[in-house]
């Protein structure tokens, strides 16, 4: 099902369905009926014309162009007075266009609010218009004005069935409301008739919406869009609108037609859903945070942050089996802080809790995006890195020993040292082996006096 919201979209339905929408129209039995009793010849050059007529109507419903800008409709009004087709005739011929073009439009999609409007004011406007033209074209019809006039109010009748409409003269003052406007906006006929047309206006509507309004129906144009009214008892509708300008003869505006839809309902459901969205998205946002808390709780470091053992384990076995898989280096380095002990005893536990935060993050600033960094436990790390191999990692360890034994930490008026184990991933390797390669060389490296690395050589 296509959903036609926007004019764009509708003008393209209705330029892709254009031959459909032309056979439904000329198919049905109302419109055969007016060409067999006039016996107007269906041949090629009249059919054109029937297709110039189409298009015309849907340029008025698709830009809400006049139909004097379509200029195609002499013609065919021509064609149409050459076989006495009436007036009467001529309404038939437009209800059922757009008839065809609304059960197409239904068979494939459906029409917003707002669009249905729009076409049902827009025929109003175009039958209108048309009307006049053939009524210039026939002025020796006597009979033409009057029978012109009672369809009129006939196809007004139609429209004032499914809508809410009300005309006002050229100033704004109301001089017709149907049933539906009396029985939506709680005032009687009576109270209504002669008063300005901003009696119903809401005061939360902005005036400025207006000033739009009044700007495009001036310039003899018709304008739609969304307003809230104003009940009698205070209450709010809210109600799709379109303002189409009549004019007579001479191009003057003598009253604006105002048909509306209540979209009231829909528009509280859309507020709700919106409400519903909001909620649920704050529902969400909380989750995601409380799933993040989790993960952090899970596969952190409650001290530095960064993975804990049991996280490193895991990415450790994924990526001992990736460097097998694709024949790549895997390099593991160990290092522990040297006498760290001493830093407790000294200063205190927490300036070497502090000292370890410190350490983590000038590690972590100097290791590439992809190593993993963790720790092991006490004061005692991991950095695990992949594609590299023993020489990589042997220059990576040289640069943090380098780096750390220049650092000042705060709180501790000694140099820091680190000593470090390296071991690169063989054949046989399991991530056991791997990780008590690298252990034994980094207490190598204790043994044979801290802050150096050792690498395995088996
Ligand atoms: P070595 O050079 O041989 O490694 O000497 P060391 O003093 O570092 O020796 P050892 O590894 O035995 O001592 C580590 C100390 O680190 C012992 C423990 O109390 C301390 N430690 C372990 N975890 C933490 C921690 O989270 N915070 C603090 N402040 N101290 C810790
Ligand atoms: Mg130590
Ligand atoms: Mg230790």
């Amino acid at each position: 099902m296509i959903k036609i919201i926007n004019s764009e979209e509708f003008s393209y339905f209705l330029r892709i369905s254009r031959n459909e929408i032309i056979k439904i129209w000329m198919d049905q039995s109302e419109v055969q009926n007016v060409l067999h009793r006039h016996s107007l010849p269906i041949i090629e050059k009249n059919t054109h014309l029937f297709y110039q007529f189409c298009d015309c109507y849907i340029s008025v419903i698709e830009w809400r162009a006049t139909v004097t800008e379509c200029q195609v409709k002499i013609d065919f009004l021509q064609l149409l007075n050459n076989y006495n087709v009436t007036v009467s005739d001529l309404f038939t011929l437009i209800t059922k266009l757009k008839n065809a073009i609304e059960q197409v439009i239904f068979e494939k999609g459906n029409l917003s609010y707002a669009l249905q409007s729009e076409i049902d004011s827009l025929t109003l406007q175009m039958a209108n218009d048309l009307a006049s033209n053939f009524e210039n074209l026939i002025s020796s019809n006597s009979n033409y004005k009057s029978e012109n006039s009672n369809l009129l109010a006939e196809y007004k009748k139609a429209v004032d069935l499914s809508n809410i409409v009300s005309k006002t003269n050229p100033k704004g003052v109301i001089t017709y409301v149907n049933d539906k406007f009396c029985e939506i906006s709680g005032y009687t006929r009576n109270e209504l008739i002669g008063k300005p047309h901003n009696i119903i206006r809401h005061p939360d509507m902005p005036r400025d919406a207006f000033k739009d309004l009044w700007d495009t129906i001036k310039a003899k144009k018709s304008w739609s869009g969304v307003v809230t009214n104003m009940k009698k008892d205070g209450g709010q509708y809210i109600v799709d609108t379109t303002v189409i300008p009549i004019l007579d003869v001479d191009g003057d505006v003598v009253e604006y037609i105002a048909i509306r839809h209540d979209i009231t309902e829909l528009e509280e459901t859309k507020q709700q859903l919106r409400n519903i969205n909001k909620a649920m998205k704050n529902k969400v946002d909380e989750l995601y945070s409380m799933t993040n808390t989790l993960e952090q709780k899970a596969f952190r470091d409650k001290l530095t942050g960064i993975n804990n053992r049991e996280n490193f384990e895991d990415i450790f076995s994924i990526e001992i089996a990736n460097a097998k898989q694709n024949n790549l280096p895997l390099s593991l380095i160990i290092f522990d802080v040297d006498h760290f002990k001493l830093v407790n005893d000294t200063y205190g536990h927490q300036a070497g809790d502090i000292l370890l935060i410190d350490l983590v993050n000038l590690v972590e600033s100097n290791i590439k995006n992809g190593d993993i960094f963790a720790r092991w436990g006490g004061e005692e790390f991991v950095v695990l890195t992949p594609a590299t191999d023993m020489t990589g990692a042997y220059n990576l360890a040289e640069n943090l020993r380098k780096i750390v034994e220049a650092h000042t930490f705060s709180y501790v008026d000694k140099n820091m040292t680190l000593s470090f184990g390296i071991a690169q991933l063989s054949g046989e390797d399991t991530k056991k082996t791997l990780f008590e390669k690298a252990d034994g060389a980094m207490y190598e490296a204790k043994k044979n006096g801290r802050n150096r690395i050792e690498i395995n050589k088996s």
